[in-house]
């Protein structure tokens, strides 16, 4: 293209949640290309998955273009009209609701849209549907970091900027996370500082690409973190590493803590965790002894029946050694799809309102009524996951989802499926037909990232702008809307006065119910070069960059006395190996966006499974093999990917295919504090087909 002949709009990248910035080359009303944009988090950095990702989905041929509604006779969805497809969700979701209850409607936000449009599906669920069964896919991802951070913190977020953490710092502590993977720009910065003389400590079961670059990599067995952690702690007290005059000034708990890690010797957690015992006390020593130095974590520490008290211990060992408030250090969780942070900031959570506000609270829920105009439910909602089991037993009955693909992306596919085929009433807000929406009785055509004003708020609280670039309502094969617009409609259609608003309306609206949203506004964002972190409780607040500096948002930090249990299912003799499941460089989650760019396809375009060179050889399974891999909870056929990255009786899958789908076999016993599936730890068997 000729310069002359485009624009450039500077947005945010729908993938990741590391929130880089990126200009969109815009020709014709089409996307032609992207630029990687100096933002905060990038310095003008982007990923395969930004550089190629980011716009062939926009203008993909399988895009959903008007509303549909399944022909009940002949099971067929048929085209119809905006009046027909609203009315007819309207009507049938207050049926369910008359018939059955409050408590029989359920809906789910889109973590990979604004805030403003997730901020609408909460008040619609909670004025409407007159319940709070409203969450989000954080739910199946960090929901542990929320629940563990928020207890011992009072905090569910990171607790300080990408930069501050990958910059300047002499230890990186990166547990259960593979950021050159999912996060790889962030990847980029933690390998650059680590070639610039930051030590690196890697503990994972997987051999990761920053492996290389490790001063040590704790290779533990798939569900030891919590040993790991309170092992890491044993050595920490036991030398008077930690820091007292933080632990006695600034937390509670510290003498049930140490009492509870002082059976967690180095030989013990080395049995346990399969690891060296000289490494980990290598390990405590280098992270204690670092002046600044942020635990990393992903969701190999969430993803665990033990997942908030997996998060809780990372917490914990930060602050032993006073690590928390201060630059170059915190707990940071990465947080996964583009707007996760921000969806759970904007309430789409069945126990909090906009900026973790609890429904509980009769004041915050005085202020809401008083907001919105209407009576609001006091009891807390149904969390994601225990909504399909809901389903099954009729408790749910009408269904609402706004752009989230369970049947790919959450744990056992024959569950959920079987869950949304027991709805009497089950619709889906999206941009493409996906796996979930064969199961839909209506259809509503949504738009994309670049066809909408609105914010996103990427892991490190950060409130980036998203920006239209192209508006595909020109384009008369088109009849679709705006997402808020939809939404705003369907609340009238049931009864609830709502008026429209655009996308900086509504954001004036949640700083006027959010406390730590007060601050901003778009017209703010835009006239800020590097956005805005929450909290940002004023117009003259300057946002917070880092997080519990001199005192814990909790007031004293919460040393939580925490304790090592297996996972739920470990392997025995008839499913003899382990699986753990993950994201690849080359897609992202349910690649429903990344599988419409051919160059990402061609790259990597089925699934597969890790296992172990020794393993392989014994079965007599040869790399690229097709083989069955099968759990007690189903059966897939996959390729065999045979080398080290695994160890013996260990084995790994990416979850993006639909031929082969990791989740068929996953487990979803749930952490009993935030409802999260153990998706990093189940028990198969492999067999040569
Ligand atoms: Fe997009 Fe994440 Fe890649 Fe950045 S690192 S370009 S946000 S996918």
């Amino acid at each position: 293209y000729r310069p002359w002949e485009v624009r450039r709009v500077r947005t945010t990248c729908p993938h990741c949640a590391t929130g880089c910035q990126m200009d969109l080359i815009v020709k014709d009303n089409r996307i032609v290309d992207v630029e990687g944009a100096d933002g905060p988090s990038n310095h003008g950095l982007l990923c395969v998955k930004g550089r190629s990702g980011s716009f062939d989905f926009v203008h993909s041929p399988d895009r959903l273009r008007y509303p549909l509604i399944r022909n009940r006779e002949t099971g067929q969805l048929e085209r119809a009209t905006w009046d027909e497809a609203l009315d007819l969700v309207a009507s049938r979701f207050m049926e369910i609701k008359k018939k059955y209850g409050t408590g029989s409607l359920a809906g789910f936000a889109c973590s990979r849209s604004p805030n403003e449009d997730i901020y609408m599906v909460q008040k619609m669920v909670r004025t409407c549907f007159g319940n709070n069964n409203v969450d989000n896919c954080a739910r199946v991802c960090h929901s542990a970091s929320v629940s563990g951070l928020a207890t011992t913190l009072g905090s569910g977020a990171m607790t300080n900027p990408i930069g501050d953490i990958t910059h300047d710092v002499d230890c990186i502590l990166l547990v259960g996370s593979n950021p050159e993977e999912a996060h790889p720009v962030v990847g980029m910065q933690i390998r650059e500082a680590v070639q610039h003389g930051t030590k690196l400590i890697i503990v994972d079961p997987r051999k990761l690409g920053l492996s290389q670059y490790a001063d040590i990599h704790l290779r533990i067995r798939p569900g030891t973190n919590i040993m790991f952690a309170n092992g890491m702690m044993h050595v920490m007290i036991r030398e008077g590493l930690v820091d007292q005059e933080f632990i006695r000034e600034r937390t509670e708990g510290f003498e049930e803590l140490k009492k509870i890690v002082s059976d967690y010797t180095p030989e013990k957690v080395a049995e346990v965790c399969g690891i060296d015992k000289d490494k980990l006390i290598e390990a405590a020593r280098m992270y204690a002894s670092a002046k600044k130095a942020p635990i990393i974590y992903c969701l190999g520490v969430t993803e665990h029946s033990s997942g908030t008290e997996g998060v809780m211990a990372m917490s914990n060992m930060a602050m032993l050694c006073g690590k928390l408030g201060k630059p170059g250090c915190g707990v940071n969780p990465l947080r996964g799809q583009n707007n996760v942070q921000g969806a759970c900031d904007m309430g789409a959570m069945p126990d909090k309102y906009p900026g973790y506000q609890s429904v509980m609270d009769a004041a915050v829920r005085a202020k809401f009524e008083k907001a919105w105009g209407v009576p609001l439910n006091p009891d807390t909602g149904v969390f994601a996951t225990d909504v399909f089991g809901a389903a099954i037993r009729k408790e749910i009955r009408g269904l609402y989802i706004y752009g989230e693909d369970p049947v790919v992306t959450d744990a056992d596919t024959t569950h959920i499926i079987k869950a949304l085929k027991s709805l009497d009433f089950f619709v889906l807000q999206e941009l493409f037909l996906t796996e979930t929406a064969q199961y839909a009785d209506v259809i509503l055509p949504g738009m994309s990232y670049a066809e909408k004003e609105g914010t996103f708020t990427n892991t490190e609280r950060r409130v980036c702008r998203v920006r239209k670039a192209v508006d595909l309502t020109k384009d008369p094969s088109f009849d679709i809307r705006l997402d808020t617009d939809i939404i705003i409609d369907l609340m009238n259609r049931m009864g609830y006065p709502q008026k429209k608003m655009t996308s900086a309306q509504i954001m004036d609206e949640i700083a006027s119910v959010t406390p730590s949203f007060a601050g901003i506004s778009h017209q703010r964002l835009d006239e800020t070069p590097d956005f805005l972190q929450w909290p940002c409780t004023g117009r003259d607040h300057p946002g917070t960059p880092i997080m519990h500096v001199g005192k814990f948002s909790r007031g004293l930090g919460w040393l939580y006395p925490t304790r090592y249990t297996p996972p739920a299912e470990t392997p025995d003799r008839d499913y003899p190996f382990c699986l753990m499941t993950g994201r690849i460089l080359y897609h992202y989650t349910t690649r429903a966006m990344t599988g419409r760019t051919p160059g990402l396809m061609e790259i990597e375009g089925s699934s597969f499974i890790e296992m172990n060179q020794k393993d392989a050889d014994r079965m007599g399974i040869a790399d690229g093999e097709k083989i069955r891999v099968s759990s007690r909870r189903g059966s897939i056929t996959t390729s065999a990917r045979v080398g080290t990255r695994v160890n013996e009786g260990e084995t790994w899958m990416p979850f993006h295919f639909p031929d082969g789908n990791a989740n068929w076999l996953t487990n979803a016993a749930l952490d009993p504090k935030c409802r999260i599936p153990e998706y990093k730890v189940c028990a198969v068997r492999i067999e040569k087909i």
